[in-house]
């Protein structure tokens, strides 16, 4: 069981980040803002994949003008991601955006921020204070090390400070693991407002998933985290997806079903990843009202003890396969017959689930 850091709430348009808050997810788009039909595309598409909070670029005052038509048609609050221009933040601010992100390594003039903050102060809009170590500003922090980006982050939080702005939220990203995480520690001792989480340019599908794995999932773990996005070059729906079982693992986001499935071995008696495969993409559409454990297991040596634990469980076996759910031994079936048979009782189970949540 983790427990959480101590943080200020301050609330995105209906979601709150910080305080008792569950830990959010965020991803961000990849459309050209200006492009509303595209980007309130994309919004909904990672709304409906479990996005709490969705980021788009504001590069151009073109896309600051997209904004009022776009939240419009959106249920999910949404970040305007700023730099160099506090006139763009301006325009977000007036067009009805949730939250602001600036970058304190490319807005330098304290008067621009005050300038900003006021506005977002009037509307009651939080920003995010996102120093990021590619963009550091190294004549004044110097070469970029955890220690530079908390003294970076920490400058603009007493910019928005002074004009008695608190709902703040504060990111430090860098792609080295360690150097992030020392980051966030180390901020952590100093102030109480939240933090979202985030290793930068982490890469590709595979490697941007293992290398934020480790960096969130170690942070979260210390109790830091109030809000969080993988970064990943991939389909942004897959920064959710990672998200969302990242949040599961680590036991701070309960819902949906799990697949658990042995690793398989020289005792398989079945095509394990075809036969997990094929469950997974089966129950994908099954709605739960509360996590439901589906294991698939390779053989009858170990297999039963994981299937019978789960909710719904397969042990294979040669030409057959053993059911299980909630613990009983359902019979055997045929292994052609077997992922039909395991999808039927997970429905069962999800049905009896949202029919008790409905009685009560
Ligand atoms: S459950 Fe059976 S097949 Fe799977 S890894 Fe264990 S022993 Fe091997």
């Amino acid at each position: 069981m983790i427990t959480r850091r101590k943080t200020r709430m301050v609330n995105v348009g209906g979601v709150g980040i910080g305080g008792e808050t569950p830990v959010s997810l965020q991803s961000m788009c990849t459309t050209r803002t200006h492009d509303i039909d595209a980007t309130v595309r994309q919004v909904n598409e990672l709304a409906a994949a479990g996005a709490d909070i969705v980021r788009v670029a504001v590069p151009h005052h073109k896309d600051a003008a997209a904004l009022a038509d776009i939240r419009a048609q959106v249920s999910v609050p949404l970040v305007a991601d700023i730099h160099f221009s506090h006139t763009l933040a301006l325009e977000s601010i007036e067009a009805g955006i949730d939250k602001l992100r600036l970058n304190p390594g490319n807005i330098r003039d304290p008067g621009k921020i005050r300038e900003v903050v006021r506005a977002a102060g009037e509307r009651k809009i939080p920003i995010r204070v996102g120093a990021n170590a590619g963009s550091l500003d190294v004549s004044k922090y110097g070469p970029p090390c955890p220690e530079a980006l908390v003294r970076s982050a920490l400058d603009e939080v007493r910019v928005l400070e002074d004009e008695g702005f608190h709902d703040i939220v504060i990111s430090l990203k860098s792609f080295d693991v360690p150097a992030t995480i020392e980051a966030y520690r180390l901020m952590a001792e100093i102030v109480d407002y939240p933090f979202h989480l985030g290793i930068t340019e982490a890469g590709l599908l595979f490697e941007g998933t293992i290398r934020s794995s480790a960096g969130i999932g170690a942070m979260l773990a210390m109790g830091m985290g109030d809000t969080l996005r993988v970064s990943l070059t991939a389909d942004p729906v897959e920064e959710i997806r990672v998200g969302s079982e990242l949040l599961k693992c680590m036991e701070l986001r309960e819902g949906g079903i799990t697949i658990v499935a042995c690793p398989s071995c020289g005792r398989c008696e079945i095509d394990l990843q075809a036969t997990a495969e094929a469950v997974k993409a089966r129950v994908a559409h099954i709605e739960t009202s509360r996590p439901l454990r589906v294991a698939v297991m390779g053989c009858v040596v170990n297999g039963p003890g994981e299937a019978r634990t789960a909710d719904v469980g397969l042990a294979g076996g040669a030409g057959v396969g053993l059911i299980f759910a909630r613990g009983e031994a359902l019979g055997r079936v045929s292994a052609d017959a077997m992922v039909d048979e395991l999808v039927l009782q997970v429905e069962r189970l999800a049905a009896e689930e949202l029919g008790q949540d409905a009685d009560s």
